[in-house]
C-alpha cells in the first residue's frame, strides 16, 4: 500500500531535472502520473515508461507553459483521461541569468509567462477537478529568499510572486479542504544547474551542506506534502536547499 494509492498527480515538465524525479516518486508512492513538457518528448515518453514500470498509468502531454490555452487544455485531459486530478505539481520553470538592464522585455515576459502565469493559469484549470484533499504544490527557489550574488533579479522575482500566490491560494482554498503550498528547492544537479557547470562555484560556499542536491531529495518532500501527512501544510513554503538561505 502506498501512501497516494488511487491518486491522480499532474506535474508540470516532467520530462527531465526536478519534476522527473517528483514524478517518478510520486509513482513509487502509488498514484498515477500525467506529466507536461515542452520539446523533450523521447525523455517524456521514458518518465512515463518508468511510471508504467511501477504498475501506474502515466502519461506525457506536450504542452509550452507560456501558451495559457495550451496548459488549461492539458489540465483537463488529464482529468478525463486518468478520471480526475487529486494532485497538482506546478513545477515548469526557466532561468534566464543577467543583470536586469542586459534583459529583454522577451526575456522578462517568457519568464513570468511560464514561472508565474502558467502556475496560476494551470492551477485555475485544477480547480475545476481537485477534490477534498486536493493538493497544488508549485516549485519556488531558495532564490525567492535570499539572492546572495548577481543576475538574478527576473527569476527571484518570479519565484517570489509564487509565496504571495500560495498564501492568497490558501486562504481561497481551505474552505474547500485543498491546500497550497510552495517547496523551494536549492541547488539540485539538473540541466538547468549541473552540479559541475559554472554556476556551481558561486552557490556551493553558500550551501551549509557543501553540495548540491540531488532531484530526489526535492521529490521527498514534494512527496511529502502531496501525502497523507501535509494535511495540515497550507499558506507556507519548505525549503529544501541544504542550508543555502540560513
Ligand atoms: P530543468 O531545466 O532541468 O528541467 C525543466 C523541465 O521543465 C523540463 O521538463 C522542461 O521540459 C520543462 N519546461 C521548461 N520550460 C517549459 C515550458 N515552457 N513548458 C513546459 N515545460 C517546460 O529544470 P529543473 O529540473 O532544474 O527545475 C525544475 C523547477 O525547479 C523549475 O521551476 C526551477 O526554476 C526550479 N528550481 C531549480 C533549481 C535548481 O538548482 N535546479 C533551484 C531552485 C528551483 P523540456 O524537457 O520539454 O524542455
Amino acid at each position: 500500500m502506498g501512501s497516494l494509492d488511487g491518486k491522480v498527480a499532474l506535474v508540470t515538465g516532467g520530462s527531465r531535472g526536478i519534476g522527473a524525479a517528483i514524478a517518478k516518486r510520486l509513482a513509487e508512492d502509488g498514484a498515477d502520473v500525467a506529466i507536461t513538457y515542452e520539446r523533450s518528448a523521447d525523455k517524456a515518453a521514458k518518465v512515463v515508461a518508468g511510471i508504467e514500470e511501477l504498475g501506474r498509468r502515466g502519461l506525457a502531454l506536450q504542452a509550452d507553459s507560456a501558451d495559457a490555452a495550451a496548459v488549461t487544455s492539458a489540465v483537463d485531459h488529464v482529468a478525463e483521461e486518468l478520471g480526475g486530478l487529486d494532485i497538482l505539481v506546478n513545477n515548469a520553470g526557466i532561468s534566464i541569468a543577467a543583470p536586469l538592464d542586459e534583459l529583454s522585455l522577451d526575456d522578462i515576459d517568457r519568464t513570468l509567462a511560464v514561472n508565474v502565469r502558467a502556475v496560476l493559469v494551470a492551477t485555475q484549470a485544477a480547480l475545476k477537478h481537485l477534490p477534498r484533499g486536493g493538493r497544488v504544490v508549485s516549485i519556488g527557489s531558495d532564490l525567492a529568499e535570499r539572492v546572495p550574488f548577481a543576475g538574478m533579479s527576473l527569476y527571484s522575482a518570479s519565484k517570489a510572486a509564487l509565496i504571495g500566490f500560495t498564501r492568497g491560494l490558501a486562504r481561497d482554498l481551505g474552505p474547500r479542504g485543498i491546500t497550497a503550498t510552495v517547496v523551494h528547492p536549492g541547488s539540485t544537479n539538473t540541466d538547468m544547474n549541473p552540479a559541475d557547470g559554472p554556476a556551481s562555484a558561486a552557490q556551493v560556499p553558500h550551501i551549509a551542506l557543501g553540495h548540491y542536491a540531488d532531484a530526489a531529495d526535492v521529490a521527498a518532500t514534494v512527496s511529502h506534502v502531496a501525502g497523507p501527512d501535509g494535511r495540515y501544510l497550507t499558506g507556507t513554503a519548505i525549503t529544501v536547499d541544504g542550508g543555502f538561505t540560513a
